[in-house]
Parts: C-alpha cells; sequence; structure tokens
C-alpha cells in the first residue's frame, strides 16, 4: 500500500500529515505528487471535488520552494474568496513544520493595504483570486516575476465565473518558464483552451472519468408536479430528520423566496446568493459551517465557494440551466469519503433532461416517492426515541425532579412514553393528516396544463428586447408562478402569448396590474381560454403562425373584453395561504 511516505514527502510534511489524520493519499495524490516532486513540468489533473486536491499541488509546491528566501516562488489562482481563504488555511497546515513560511491570501473585499503589507514582509506563497491579484500587480504591490509555479485550481469554476481575462493579465507578468499546474473536476473546452494557451506539453492526469461524479453520491429524483415543488421539499427535509443540506435554486428570487418560506415554517434555513453583502455571506456560512442551518438555499454562482465537508444531502430545488452545473452540485455531497444524496424535485416537463444528466454522470437515477405524510411521522417518531437515547442527563434538572415526580407520580412508563411521544407526533400528525399524495403518475401533466390552460396576450415583445425567455422570466417574477406553470411563450416584434392553467388566471392579471416597461404601460389579456388542441403537437411559433391568427377574434374579443371590463379584484383566497402551516420546530 502506497504511503505519503513512499510518494517522496519530506519529514515535516509526513508530520504535518500525520496530525491532520491522513492515513493514506487520495488517488489525485497518489497520482499527481510524485510527478511534481520529481519532474519541472506543466500538469493538467481532472479529479472531483472533494478527493484532496489542494494536498496534490500544496505538498509538492511546499517541498519545492526555499522557504529560506523570501521571493514570491509559488501562486495558486483560485475562484473565490471562501475557496482562496481555505486554501490558504490548509497550505499554512501543510507547512507548519517548515521554519519561516509565510503563506498570504490575496482576495477582494478586503483591505488592500494590509493585504500588500503582509506581500510586503516576503510571501513565498501566494493564494489570490484573479481579480484583487490583477488589482495588486497592476498597483505594483505584488511581484510575480520569479514565481517557478503556478497553480489554476478550480479552473473549470474560475473560466465560468468569468476569470479568463484576468488569468491572461495575471500570467503576462509571470516567467515563461515556470511551471503550471491546473486542477479542475471537469474539463469544458474553455479548461482546454486554458491548457493550450498557458501550458507546456503538460502531463495528464484522470481520477476517475471526466466529468462523472463523485462515486459515493446516489442520485434520487422526485417527479411531482411543478406547484407542489415546495410542499415535496419540505417533505423530503421532514423525512430525513437530520439533514444537512444544500438546496439548489435557479434563481436568486428563487433562492429568497424558497429560503424564507423555509424559515416561516420552522426550519433552520438561510439564503445564500449574489444579492448579499460579503459579510451577510460570511454570516450565513459561518451558521451553515456550525451547522445552525441545515438548509442552506443557494445559487448555483454563490455556491461556488462552498466547501463543507459532511453535507449529508444536495437537493436540486429546480434543476439547473445546464446540466453540466449537476455535476458541480452534486459534488458538494459525499466529499472526503463520505456518502452523499443528490436529490432532484422535477416535474414532468423536465422529466426527460434526468436521462441527460444520467449520460453525463455515467450514474442512474432511482426515481423515489416523496414520502406520505405517516411515513414521515413514523421517521420523526423513532428519530425523537433515538434522540432521547442519546441524550446526555443534564443534571441542572435535578433539583426540579422532585416536583416533576410529583405532577407525573400517576403515569406508568408505558403511560409517559405514549404521552411524551404524542407532544412531537401530533405536531407532525395534525400537519400530515390530510397530506395529499405529491406523486406525478408518468403521464398526463403535460396533457392537463394544456386542456385547463388559458393563453394571454401581452403588449410587449422582441422590440422591447424580449425574447422568450426573458418574457418568461418577466411574468414568473411578477406572478411568482414556477417555471413549468408558464409555458407556450411566443414572442412577437411588439407583442407576447404565453399560457398558464386557468387557476392561476386572476393572479396573472393582477400581477402586471399597474406595471410599466420601457415606460410604457403594460396591459396583459387573455387571448382565449383553455383551447390549444391543435391536433398534433400543438406548440405554435413564428410569424406565419401568427399573422393567421391576428384577426382571430380571439384576440380582438380578448381584448375587448379586457379593457371594458373593470380591473379585476381576487374574489378568491389566494392559493399561496390555504393549506396547513406546520408549526415552527
Ligand atoms: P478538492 O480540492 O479536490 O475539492 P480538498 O483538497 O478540499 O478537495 O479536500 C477535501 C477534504 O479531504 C479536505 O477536508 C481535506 O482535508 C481532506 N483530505 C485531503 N486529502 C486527504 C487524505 N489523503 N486523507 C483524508 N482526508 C483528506
Ligand atoms: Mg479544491
Amino acid at each position: 500500500m502506497s504511503t505519503f511516505h513512499s510518494l517522496g514527502l519530506e519529514e515535516p510534511f509526513l508530520q504535518a500529515i500525520t496530525d491532520l489524520g491522513f492515513e493514506t493519499p487520495s488517488e489525485v495524490q497518489l497520482k499527481t505528487i510524485p510527478i511534481l516532486l520529481e519532474k519541472e513540468t506543466d500538469i493538467v489533473s481532472l479529479a472531483q471535488t472533494g478527493t484532496g486536491k489542494t494536498a496534490a499541488f500544496g505538498f509538492p509546491m511546499l517541498q519545492k520552494i526555499n522557504s529560506d528566501s523570501r521571493t514570491t516562488q509559488g501562486l495558486i489562482l483560485s475562484p473565490t474568496r471562501e475557496l482562496c481563504l481555505q486554501i490558504t488555511s490548509e497550505i499554512k497546515q501543510y507547512g507548519k513544520y517548515v521554519p519561516g513560511l509565510n503563506v498570504v491570501a490575496i482576495y477582494g473585499g478586503a483591505s488592500i493595504g494590509e493585504q500588500a503589507s503582509k506581500i510586503k514582509k516576503g510571501a513565498q506563497i501566494i493564494v489570490a483570486t484573479p481579480g484583487r491579484m490583477k488589482d495588486m500587480i497592476g498597483r505594483k504591490m505584488i511581484d510575480i516575476s520569479k514565481i517557478e509555479y503556478c497553480v489554476l485550481d478550480e479552473a473549470d469554476e474560475m473560466l465560468n465565473m468569468g476569470f479568463y481575462e484576468d488569468i491572461t493579465e495575471i500570467l503576462s507578468h509571470s516567467p515563461q518558464d515556470k511551471s503550471t499546474w491546473l486542477f479542475s473536476a471537469t474539463m469544458p473546452k474553455e479548461v482546454a483552451k486554458i491548457a493550450k494557451d498557458f501550458m507546456h506539453a503538460p502531463v495528464e492526469i484522470t481520477v476517475g472519468s471526466r466529468n462523472v461524479g463523485a462515486a459515493n453520491v446516489s442520485h434520487e429524483y422526485y417527479l411531482v408536479n411543478a406547484r407542489d415543488r415546495y410542499q415535496a421539499l419540505k417533505r423530503l427535509a421532514d423525512a430525513n430528520p437530520d439533514i444537512f443540506s444544500v438546496v439548489f435554486c435557479r434563481t436568486k428570487r428563487d433562492t429568497q423566496k424558497v429560503a424564507e418560506m423555509l424559515i416561516e415554517d420552522g426550519y433552520n434555513a438561510a439564503a445564500l446568493h449574489g444579492d448579499l453583502s460579503q459579510n451577510q455571506r460570511d454570516l450565513v456560512m459561518k451558521s451553515f459551517r456550525t451547522r445552525q442551518i441545515q438548509m442552506l438555499v443557494a445559487t448555483d454562482v454563490a455556491a461556488r465557494g462552498i466547501d463543507v465537508d459532511d453535507i449529508t444531502h444536495v437537493i436540486n430545488y429546480q434543476l439547473p440551466d445546464e446540466i453540466e452545473t449537476y455535476t458541480h452540485r452534486s459534488g458538494r455531497t459525499g466529499r472526503a469519503g463520505k456518502h452523499g444524496v443528490s436529490m432532484v424535485i422535477v416535474s414532468k416537463s423536465e422529466h426527460r433532461k434526468i436521462k441527460a444528466i444520467e449520460k453525463i454522470i455515467q450514474k442512474s437515477f432511482v426515481k423515489k416517492d416523496v414520502p406520505d405524510g405517516m411515513r414521515i411521522c413514523e421517521i420523526q417518531l423513532f428519530h425523537l426515541a433515538n434522540n432521547i437515547k442519546n441524550t446526555d442527563v443534564n443534571h441542572d434538572i435535578d433539583s426540579y425532579l422532585p416536583q416533576i415526580h410529583e405532577v407525573l407520580a400517576d403515569f406508568s412508563k408505558e403511560e409517559l412514553i405514549k404521552k411524551v411521544f404524542s407532544v412531537e407526533f401530533t405536531r407532525f400528525f395534525n400537519y400530515y393528516k390530510n397530506a395529499k399524495n405529491l406523486n406525478v403518475d408518468a403521464s398526463s401533466v403535460s396533457e392537463k396544463a394544456s386542456k385547463n390552460s388559458v393563453r394571454y396576450f401581452i403588449n410587449v415583445g422582441r422590440k422591447d428586447g424580449l425574447e422568450w425567455m426573458d418574457l418568461k422570466d418577466l411574468v414568473r417574477e411578477l406572478t411568482q408562478l414556477d417555471k413549468d406553470e408558464v409555458f407556450h411563450v411566443d414572442t412577437m416584434d411588439s407583442f407576447s402569448f404565453f399560457n398558464t392553467d386557468a387557476k392561476h388566471s386572476e393572479k396573472v392579471l393582477e400581477a402586471f396590474d399597474g406595471i410599466q416597461f420601457n415606460s410604457r404601460k403594460v396591459m396583459v389579456e387573455i387571448s382565449k381560454e383553455g383551447r390549444r388542441k391543435t391536433g398534433g403537437k400543438g406548440r405554435k411559433r413564428g410569424k406565419d403562425n401568427y399573422k393567421g391568427k391576428r384577426s382571430d377574434k380571439g384576440r380582438d374579443s380578448g381584448y375587448s373584453k379586457f379593457k371594458g371590463k373593470s380591473r379585476r379584484k381576487s374574489g378568491k383566497p389566494n392559493e399561496k395561504g390555504t393549506g396547513g402551516r406546520r408549526r415552527r420546530r
């Protein structure tokens, strides 16, 4: 069996490894460390998140630099401030027995002056985010003209985040003959381009197959109606009482909305997205790391920095637009050798995406049913029993015990157990006793959607810079409807159409009431109701198609109907408010 010693690492590092509790090298460490120690070469190393890449480049770099010199010899670029800090702290630990070692983190959102003065004292290794690094090189605060090693960590993420230019600029200040070590979880063509542009005959190392999800993550999906997404999320959380999870949403708005609903419903949740200040983000991440938050609702961009081990579940509240992103999401769990579950809540219309993702991750999804109410009650009951069993007695209650005994004197152990459990059970039971089955049978959803659907006319279109996706987003933003609840969106030059289920029509019309777009009053009217039975596939698009319809009285009557009518007021109670809310827990 290979050991860190047999990889060629020297004593101070072996000592640090023992302190860290690493027993055997991970695969990427096995494959990378000896090469980097033995020769001066460029390398492209592909391995999933959580496989120990930091140590794979950290130890060789530490062993190769000269800590007696104050010259900056190694540069590590990483995509986010969180990762930058994390890598810095890891490298410091790896090098804790190297006298004179100085590792400095350079990142945005903190005092540039302080960072510059740390650099001045002589940093052999700099760990940096590209933006701030470029800035400081530009201001001559950092000199990387003598570096020998440059690591591009999480290269795919850096490119995703648009750092190509910054990286180019930074590297132009570094020597030609340095070694460049690129680490990445995936190898999109942008990364291949970096390898081609900035590296010379790199050794290539791949751990596992490219793009493939981590081996110890299982993938599940739950098929529900789009409108039941949130209910399904709650059930998944309730069915996993010890959940420690990241819940992914597609937009900042949804992220915020879902987090708020969860908090209102008594879950330990928080939102993480780009509209938060760095301070807020730090606070959220701190609460997450310390487990005060069990459900971190995040956008893909915001979640890039999350490097927390022990995440039990990744929940895809909505699938990402780019299915490639799924690999990154699911890679947040199953880290450091632990098992993780990646769950996807899908509606019928997204069902086919599951197949596409299976191809990418080269693993099969398991279709599972959203647990029903009784199953959840049962799980919670046993969870409580176990909690009681494992609770250490707090002796501060001792002085109260005689009175408590008195109060409960008449009950047998049997009766007491029944009562204690009823306290907890009743809460869940009451909430779930009339809960419906959320699972969708694999047919008929889209049928139903179009049968009861309403078609709307809206007086904005491409001229206003709206493609159909934009219009869909706009409608969803104003109505808070789910992705699948707004469909058949067709954008023309100066007007457009879209559909929703008939039951949402009040909501839609109200949502647009008084809305202006490009300083024009937006008008939405019902174009026609409940018919889109166009024989075949039904999806009509394009100009020709539209022209035919222009004279269609559907539109005209719809228009006058809207105008002639006083503004619709909500007769029915808002659907959002109905249904039992669960008590805080
Ligand atoms: P990656 O960069 O590939 O996403 P990290 O370098 O962040 O992964 O490592 C993930 C976790 O695994 C960290 O907590 C790290 O300390 C731990 N780790 C790394 N190498 C080993 C090892 N050989 N044995 C045990 N744990 C390790
Ligand atoms: Mg890493």
